[in-house]
């Protein structure tokens, strides 16, 4: 991030930010960055929000057609946020989850039925959740959103008990500065504000590729998912409307390569063989797309004045379907930490309120990343006997309800404290 002012201007101070300064400052417009602004904004906090791209370049990239599943407690964030309804419509539920093994006996049936849940999950189109998002953070009159802006350069400054976080971004070809109590870096997996930090990174690299698209079956999912293990890695299928599933394959990055250059026959025949005749025949697929699958922790997520949010923080493997209820529930608790810093008198950017923040999310975070690994790694050893123990461990679960209810409860992100944004609405 670079701080000069290539125009040689001085930087131009935001209105609000004479008067007194915004409690947030959130970098980054992507969905964890939207929902970041308005459950602060909900909460009574004056927030400032900068995306770098234009509004256009986000809606035909962030705002893709790919499918996302929302766990149980995000779900609840959403409705408790007012989105849900706008998303409700087209969202499938999950009513049962078919998992099994390429090539070894046993496979396992979840349903919600006997979980006595209404769904296992629901699948939306990312892209309507983030226009849905967006649409409300344009009109909060306590957000105010500009892009494309892009932050160039922060400061922290501590004078006796405040603490303020000074900004200098770029809007639309001018300088500006702001000022806030705290910054929020939802800026991505590459995230400048936690370079410049310099707080510690740990990636991997799983040198293999996720391939994503739709595809049209012969028979009605019905609601139905299913996850299927290949030594190659997962293979997701997601119920979605309009008679399509999602398709999540993750393979290795050259065999990525070749299908994606390769005709929709080809996909297809390939698609099929990976996964089987559960659905009958693929008989169309829409566009492909890839994403090389990494996994970045940053164990320290919090510094005085700064905390890292979504991406930023944690990027999992899109296999799991849990970057984004994750990041939820990281919300969730922030909101919640932040307004009882401010009920207490005390100032939202201490390093002692974000430390309790990151606390309460610890545990979370470890066993959600932990799980999204062992799916990645344990499930791609192919050697004798993993295979054969991972079909009576599939085996177990499927026929075991307490295992089966476990495994639901973790798959539904409520673990440990619950903030009243995750809690269902009375
Ligand atoms: C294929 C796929 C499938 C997935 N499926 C699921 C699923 O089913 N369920 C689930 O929970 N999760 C899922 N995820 C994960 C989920 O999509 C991510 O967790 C989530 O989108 C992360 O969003 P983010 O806002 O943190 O990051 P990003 O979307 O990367 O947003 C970061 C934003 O910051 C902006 N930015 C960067 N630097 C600056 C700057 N200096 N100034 C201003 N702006 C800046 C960028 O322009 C960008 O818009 C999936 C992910 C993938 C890839």
């Amino acid at each position: 991030m670079n701080a000069k002012n290539k125009n040689n201007q001085s930087p131009k101070p935001l209105p609000s930010a004479e008067a007194g300064g915004f409690d947030a400052a959130i970098v980054g417009g992507g969905l964890v960055g939207l929902a970041c602004a308005e459950a602060l904004a909900q909460a009574g906090f004056r927030v400032l929000a900068l995306e770098a791209r234009s509004p256009q370049l986000a809606a035909q990239s962030a705002y893709d057609d790919r499918t996302l599943v929302v766990g149980a407690a995000a779900r609840h964030f959403w409705q408790n946020l007012g989105i849900w309804p706008a998303v409700a419509a087209e969202a499938v539920p999950i009513s049962s989850v078919h998992v099994s093994q390429r090539g070894y006996f046993g496979s396992a049936l979840f349903r919600a039925s006997e979980l006595g849940v209404d769904a296992l999950g629901h699948v939306v189109e990312a892209r309507r959740l983030g226009l849905a998002l967006l649409k409300r953070v344009q009109e909060n009159p306590r957000i105010t959103w500009l892009s494309p802006a892009s932050l160039e350069d922060f400061s922290v400054r501590a004078t006796g008990e405040n603490l303020s976080v000074e900004l200098i971004f770029d809007h639309q070809g001018e300088k500006h500065t702001a000022r806030a109590s705290v910054l929020l870096a939802a800026d991505g997996a590459r995230s400048p504000i936690r370079e410049q930090l310099g707080l510690e990174t740990r990636s991997y690299d799983y040198g293999k590729t996720a391939v994503i698209c739709n595809v049209s079956t012969e028979k009605p999912h019905q609601g139905q998912a299913f996850e299927r293990l290949t030594p190659d890695g997962p293979v997701a299928v997601l119920p979605f409307r309009g008679g399509r599933c999602g398709f999540v394959w993750s393979m290795p990055r050259q065999q990525a390569e070749i299908l994606l250059s390769g005709d929709d026959a080809t996909f297809l025949q390939a698609a099929q063989e990976r996964f089987g005749y559960r659905l009958g025949r693929f008989t169309r697929v829409g566009k492909r797309s890839s994403y090389p699958l990494h996994r970045i922790e940053v164990p320290q997520q919090v510094s005085s004045g700064v905390v890292l949010m979504g991406n930023a923080a944690h990027t999992l493997s899109p296999v799991s379907a849990q970057g984004l209820n994750l990041a939820v529930r990281d919300i969730a608790q922030l909101a919640d930490t932040m307004t009882q810093a401010r009920t207490n008198g005390r100032a939202l950017g201490d390093l002692a309120v974000l430390a309790n923040y990151q606390q309460a999310r610890r545990a979370d975070q470890q066993s959600t990343v932990q799980y999204t690994d062992d799916l990645m790694r344990w499930f791609a050893i192919d050697a004798f006997p993993v295979p054969t123990l991972r079909s009576a461990a599939i085996l177990a679960s499927g026929l075991s309800p307490a295992l089966q209810a476990r495994l639901f409860r973790h798959g539904s992100g409520y673990r440990g404290q619950v903030p009243p944004l995750l809690r269902p609405a009375l």
